[in-house]
């Protein structure tokens, strides 16, 4: 199983951070009736200032039982520890499965960014993303993807996400750099998403540089998909709540973008 084998283009939506059992199954019922293969269902949360982390390793059955219904569970991962423990947990599913990891922006530790490519290694059932770091800089990007592979991950595993850069600019939460996106993409031959969430900072935004992105050319190349955060009740998020778009409004963000023909089952 690979990255190849994933429908195109690739779209993960789900939540910035699942918040209880409740809501990973409601959201892998909402994936799984469009026929979306890939849930963002993470149960780690990154803070700029301390809060709420996330469910933790609580958190780590839920996604079995998102992957028991049939949908690739998705969570970033901080520690190479934590992420053993999701694929131990994984690992027990009997049959087809498949598992997406993957490294935020502030995970710039090249230690562990080799350790998780270690811990990948040869389990070709595992996809791991990788986020570029939150400040522009080429070679930093394609030296978190060089240290991934040097741990022994294949390029068959991995996916890129573009979130943008710091500093905030023009209403944008980080600056998206599409130009060196594609760059990365085609140096590196892998493909690269785009997650309009964490550019946009606002839903009116993200819908904007969604369909930016996703119409964005470059002689023959485009962007692979998104990684884009929707939620049962943005309002009531725990985090992220100006950026996260209804179900609703990702159906309708689909349907612009004439991605809906993933569209298996009528919502
Ligand atoms: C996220 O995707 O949940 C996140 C925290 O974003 P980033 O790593 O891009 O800051
Ligand atoms: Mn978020």
């Amino acid at each position: 199983m690979s990255i190849c084998e994933l429908q195109k283009p690739i779209i993960i939506p789900g939540p910035c951070a699942i918040e209880s059992r409740e809501h990973v199954i409601f959201t892998a019922e909402m994936a799984l009736a469009r026929g979306l293969e890939i849930g963002r269902l993470t149960i780690e949360k990154p803070r700029t200032r301390p809060g709420w982390k996330g469910v933790g390793e609580e958190g780590i059955p839920w996604l079995i039982e998102a992957a028991e219904m049939g949908l690739t569970p998705g969570t970033e991962v901080m520690l190479p520890e934590r992420a053993e423990e999701v694929i131990n947990a994984m690992s027990k599913i009997r049959g087809r499965k498949r598992l997406y990891l993957w490294l935020g922006a502030r995970n710039q530790n090249d230690e562990i960014q080799k350790a998780v490519g270690s811990i990948i290694k040869g389990e070709d059932w595992i996809i791991l993303g990788i986020k570029n770091q939150p400040w522009s800089d080429e070679n930093h990007w394609e030296g978190i993807i060089e240290h991934v592979l040097n741990g022994g991950a294949d390029k068959s595993q991995l996916l890129l996400i573009h979130r943008g850069f710091a500093p905030s600019l023009n209403g944008f939460r980080n600056v998206p750099d599409f130009a060196m996106a594609m760059r990365i993409r085609r140096s590196s031959g892998l493909p690269m998403l785009v997650d309009p969430s964490h550019i946009g900072g606002n839903t009116e935004n993200v819908l904007k540089i969604a369909r930016i992105a996703m119409e964005y050319r470059e002689d023959s190349s485009k962007f692979d998909g998104l990684q884009i955060e929707v939620h049962p009740d943005p309002k009531k998020a725990k985090t992220d709540a100006n950026q996260q778009l209804t179900w609703g409004q990702f159906d309708r963000l689909m349907d612009d973008l004439k991605i809906r023909n993933h569209l298996t089952v009528a919502p």
